[in-house]
């Protein structure tokens, strides 16, 4: 017997016990998606199981199902991105985080749905509608990996692998009440991520319980000879030090705009609380003043929309995807394939981005933007200096209201600024649950640290996360 919501610990013990197979694992999950998906619309394809999926019995994953964010390929599948240019790509290989996992032992059973190329916070631009959130479905998941974070969230799987450029593992995690990861920049392999800003994306487990995100970060972790942007060490386990305890003493600081008047009320009494805990259980905290941070937002706009901008120009019906076949010239295939194949948010970027590196606007936007990102490096450096950890809430507000920014994606923009702006320069930060709002909406806090300090920021968060019991509530409709 498996109960709706399960952590993959929980799971693997049971494996090892005999108490279930990986058929029956994979049954009740298939089963749990066809019921209670249509009413979220997280899973945009079940693989219907075949004998390869459970195969490898072998492994710290053997098997444990997940599903993967539609812009990471899986060998034969479809991978769309959310978008309508790519509705009937098929990938010709795995991306080397799948080959991981299955090498692990987990497998996949379908593609979740997410923001179009991962462009959004909110799931609404994906190309196949929109997916809600579990906790309350007039309510966002949050995005881009919208999909993987609802499905986790509602036990339709026990984990699913997103991807992160700017927020997209972390803002739908604190959004979902799971716990979601973005590692130092070449931590993890990039080969098979649909490319939307190179320089900051990363994949990212969503989960239920910090240990199950540790375990799964893990297996993805390591050099890859087909990123060269990989850090050349070996994989690394980051479960190896949970031991509940907070190192004593541990100089942490909260970053001061994480407690200014801006913040939602909820969000900031969630926040006060943990840090206060956290205060509680040995950890000096101090008020960290980042004037940098301010710019964040401004640089992962410029920054991200050139890259974008350069990134989707290979998606001009000649390579990949749809071609619109009645055109008169080959200019005339290519602008009306992209016209009509791309979102609306996936054109203002390419718009944007092409502008900020336009003749004449080179140096006043895109040579600027990387001045602040060395900026905003060189003060993280220094803090890193005195504090060994800093933490904000994750997302300053509560989980949207569907269509809440629609006519106002500026101020959608705004409410990425804690998780942006370490993806610009490529420090791992690591989302949790700290609370639920009056209307039992989740809300998280996220510890950010220096290059490399992935296993102490699992420590830490796991030691709060085993002083309270949010990992153990569920959204009821689901049970
Ligand atoms: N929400 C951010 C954006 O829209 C981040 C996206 C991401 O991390 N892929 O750009």
């Amino acid at each position: 017997m498996i109960p709706s919501f399960t952590t993959i610990k929980e799971l693997v013990d049971k494996l090892a016990r005999k108490e279930v197979t990986p058929t029956e694992i994979t049954q009740h999950y298939v089963q749990r998606i066809k019921q209670h998906d249509p009413s979220l619309q997280s899973i945009l394809e079940i693989f219907e199981p075949t004998n390869d999926i459970t195969g490898n019995l072998q492994g710290p994953l053997a098997g444990i199902p997940f599903v993967v964010k539609d812009n990471i390929c899986q060998k034969g599948k479809l991978a769309t991105a959310g978008s309508c240019i790519l509705k009937n790509y098929r990938a010709s290989y795995n991306a080397t985080v799948i080959n991981k996992l299955h090498s692990a032992g987990a497998y996949s059973i379908g593609r979740a749905n997410c923001d179009e190329f991962a462009m959004g916070s909110s799931g609404e631009t994906s190309a196949w509608g929109p997916t809600r959130n579990p906790w309350n479905i007039d309510h966002v998941p949050g995005g881009s990996s919208s999909g993987s974070a609802a499905a986790v969230a509602a036990g339709l799987i026990p984990f699913a692998i997103g991807t992160e450029t700017g927020g997209s593992v972390r803002q739908p995690a604190s959004f979902c009440g799971l716990v979601g990861m973005y590692p130092t920049y070449g931590r993890n392999s990039r080969y098979g991520l649909m490319a939307m800003t190179s320089s900051f994306d990363q994949a990212g487990a969503l989960t239920k319980t910090v240990y199950d995100n540790a375990l799964v970060m893990s297996c993805l972790s390591g050099q890859d000879s087909n990123d060269s942007t990989t850090i050349p060490l070996p994989a690394q386990d980051f479960t190896a030090n949970l031991d509940g305890k907070i190192p004593q003493g541990i100089k942490i600081g909260i970053i001061k705009d994480g407690i200014a008047a801006s913040i939602d009320p909820e969000v900031a009494a969630a926040f006060e609380r943990a840090y206060k805990q956290l205060e509680a259980l040995g950890a000096k905290i101090s008020i960290i003043d980042l004037p940098s941070l301010k710019h964040g937002n401004a640089a992962y706009f410029i920054l991200s929309r050139a890259q974008i901008a350069s990134n989707l120009s290979r998606y001009d019906g000649s390579l990949y995807g749809n071609r619109i076949k009645q055109a008169e010239s080959l200019e005339q295939m290519y602008e009306k394939t992209r016209w009509e194949g791309f979102g609306q948010e996936v054109k203002t970027r390419i718009l944007t981005g092409n502008f900020v590196l336009s003749a004449g606007h080179k140096d006043a936007y895109y040579n600027k933007a990387l001045h602040v990102r060395s900026m905003i490096n060189a003060e993280f450096e220094a803090t890193f200096a005195d504090v060994d950890l800093l933490i904000s809430p994750t997302v300053p507000t509560l989980p949207f209201k569907l269509g809440q920014f629609s006519g106002d994606p500026v101020s959608m923009y705004l409410a990425d600024c804690f998780t942006v702006v370490n993806c610009v320069i490529g420090t791992p930060a690591l989302s949790i649950p700290c609370g639920y709002s009056k209307s039992g909406l989740p809300i998280g806090f996220q510890f950010l640290g220096p290059r490399l300090s992935e296993a102490l920021l699992y420590k830490v968060a796991y030691a709060f996360e085993q002083n309270n019991d949010y990992h153990l509530n569920h959204p009821k409709a689901y049970e």
